[in-house]
């Protein structure tokens, strides 16, 4: 059995960069994140050994938890301009995690806003960072997530359409295609991260090539499960997993070549720790089920 680490697995720029200012910011005190640093538990959890902790951000934006005087970090996700504006009033310090992608999301987002332009954002209503987006044209946006949230799209203004940057080429081109039918006058600008595009390609080619696929990320991570979808699709024996231990060995019966790869919430480490299980107890699991 060959147990194989995709060598274009790895996180992405964004979420790398927030991980080391947060790492470098816990040397010399203790870190409290408006919301999860990384859909990533088990990420959090190493975070947390090391004195991060975390509020959620609905409560920091309403106000309803108390972060005054403390050392804030916000993640790549980012919040709003205001937000981040009533969060640095009143905390220790800030430290500001935010991708620039998703910086130069909520500056075009806003300046249409300001101009005047109905904001249509693809991508899921819940989800952080469409939130931060959101936050930029308060009054003015349309989160669309599925067919139905087409309806509520006024037709007759002026429109700029973008994506939550995670949220896959194949949903954004059919409600694009869907929103020109609907809207005259509309501004398309794909802010889709180009860094999962690559990677989209290059996650099909390793599913292709191993008999089992076990995909290490988070499952509220939007990314993990857009790659999950994509391994799923050209290879049936793709699992997703948050760590070795939830690994089945009758998923692993007869196979020859296993492949371990993550998402752009996935830490290298992670990768490490599910082969380094074959050693221990999966193998054996897995023999034992032979022997059964
Ligand atoms: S997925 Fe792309 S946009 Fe999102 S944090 Fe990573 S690099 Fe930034």
């Amino acid at each position: 059995m060959q147990i194989i680490i995709d060598p274009n697995a790895s996180v992405c720029p964004g979420v790398r960069r927030a991980i080391r200012r947060a790492e470098e910011a816990l040397k010399t005190r203790s870190l409290t994140s408006v919301g999860d640093i990384i859909h990533n538990r088990e990420e959090v959890r190493r975070l947390e050994q090391r004195g991060l902790q975390t509020v959620e951000q609905e409560r920091v934006v309403k106000g309803t938890v108390d972060v005054s005087g403390r050392h804030l970090f916000i993640r790549s996700h980012g919040v709003g301009e205001k937000i981040l504006q009533r969060l640095t009033e009143g905390a220790a310090s800030v430290t500001d995690g935010t991708c620039p992608r998703v910086r130069r999301i909520h500056r075009l987002v806003r300046g249409y806003a300001e101009k005047g332009y109905q904001i249509l954002i693809v991508g899921k209503v819940r989800h952080p960072e469409v939130i931060g987006i959101s936050q930029e044209c308060p009054g003015r946006q349309v989160v669309i997530e599925k067919e139905e949230d087409l309806d509520s799209i006024d037709r007759t203004q002026k429109s700029l359409l973008v994506a939550q940057t995670t949220i896959g080429r194949r949903l954004f081109e059919k409600m694009q295609k869907r929103i020109h039918a609907l809207v005259e006058e509309l501004c398309v600008v794909d802010t889709l991260c180009e860094e999962l595009d690559k990677r989209y390609q290059t996650i099909i080619d390793f599913a292709r090539s191993v008999d089992v696929v076990l995909l290490v990320g988070g499952r509220q991570s939007s990314n993990t499960n857009v790659l999950y979808q994509l391994c799923k699709q050209v290879n049936a024996h793709s699992y997703l997993i948050e760590k070795a231990a939830e690994i089945d060995p009758h998923w692993l019966s007869d196979a020859e070549r296993i492949g371990i790869t993550g998402s752009a919430s996935t830490p290298r480490w992670q990768l490490d720790a599910v082969k380094f299980s074959f050693g221990n107890n999966v193998q054996k699991g897995v023999l034992n089920k032979k022997e059964d």
